[in-house]
């Protein structure tokens, strides 16, 4: 009774924490780079999505979201497979950009398998070719909320498993 009280505690300090400093990967599956662009502009000090206590990092062992641009081609494809399944759970998946969510300026290339939900799960659609800066913080911004349920959710489990 009392280790799974103080599991919880410990849960709760840790879950408070990482959802005020979640961390996050780019990955370009295959695109122009546009997307990719804007992305980083959301780090500047203009737009400055580390306020929200976001950091880029470049490990999906260390990341809580993976923000994927571009349409996935065929030499793309395992590496973004292995970049997902290296990252801890829960997680969320943004794609940014009309290329990664229905081929967008790729349509009818012969080495483009398709959208990147065809190689995995995907949460968050921004839309645009590019995105602007705002589209794509606000994005992030839902992607946390889902993450925070996700986080409960998933502890949840574990306590079960656990006790
Ligand atoms: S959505 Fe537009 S800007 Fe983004 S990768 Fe595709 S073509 Fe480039």
């Amino acid at each position: 009774m009392l280790k799974s009280q103080i599991y919880k505690i410990k849960t709760k300090v840790i879950n408070k924490a990482r959802i005020k400093s979640p961390w996050m990967m780019h990955f370009d599956a295959t695109s122009c780079n546009g997307c990719g662009i804007e992305i980083l502009a959301c780090l500047t000090p203009k737009y400055d999505i580390e306020r929200f206590g976001i950091v880029e990092k470049g490990n999906p062992r260390h990341s809580d979201i993976l923000l994927v641009t571009g349409a996935v081609s065929y030499k793309m494809k395992d590496r973004l497979k292995l970049i997902y399944d290296q990252m801890p759970e829960p997680k969320i998946v943004i794609v940014v950009g009309v290329c990664g969510i229905s081929k967008g300026i790729y349509q009818g290339c012969y080495n483009i398998i398709g959208p990147i939900d065809k190689v995995i799960p995907v949460d968050i659609y921004v839309p645009g070719c590019p995105p602007r800066p705002e589209a794509i913080i606000d994005g992030v911004i839902k992607g946390l909320t889902l993450w925070k349920a996700k986080l409960e959710k998933y502890d949840e489990k574990k306590e079960n498993e656990k006790y």
